[in-house]
């Protein structure tokens, strides 16, 4: 992320986090719907609504349906989609095109944005690291690069209003 994009994040989710849960909810629909009406794609605030601790009591009543998991619950990607032949994709991750990966690991697949911030396991969202550069990024918010809006993204984004309005 950028440095604005990251100040965006982190005051919005301190603006969230302080908040009550039922307060916390009214605020998290008002600024969903000030992204929608001024069509406005501040990845930073986006990437603040997908935080667990927005949805995380109103996941635990829901009814999981087939995607709810994919989206919320699935936290390890299937070893079967695991490309062994792949290379460390960490020039991807810090958005420098040709860095080479000096570690001879093993392939993992994980996370672009991590899990525990409210990334899902789908494929858009993948990204294979050897084990060591996967071990440096950790849960880190900062390595975040996207061009353009993550299509998961504006997905979650929309089954979070829909788990919150339910
Ligand atoms: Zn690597």
């Amino acid at each position: 992320m950028e440095q604005e994009e990251i100040v965006t994040y982190f005051s919005t989710l301190r603006y969230l986090l302080n908040e009550r849960r039922d307060t916390r909810e009214v605020r998290w629909l008002d600024l969903y719907n000030q992204i929608q009406q001024e069509d406005n794609e501040q990845i930073g605030l986006m990437l603040a609504l997908v935080h667990p601790h927005n949805y995380e009591e109103k996941l635990r009543k829901a009814v999981l349906n087939k995607e709810l998991r994919t989206y919320f619950v699935t936290s390890r990607f299937d070893e079967s989609t695991l490309i062994l032949t792949s290379k460390c994709h960490i020039g991807n991750l810090l958005g420098i095109d040709g860095l080479e990966c000096p570690y001879i690991k093993q392939i993992q697949q994980d996370h672009f944005w991590p899990y525990s911030l409210g990334g899902p396991t789908v494929k858009e969202n993948r990204i294979h690291l050897c084990q060591e550069c996967n071990g440096a990024k950790s849960n880190s918010p900062f390595l975040f690069k996207s061009e353009e809006t993550p299509r998961w993204l504006k997905k979650k984004l929309e089954l979070i209003r829909l788990l919150l309005t339910r």
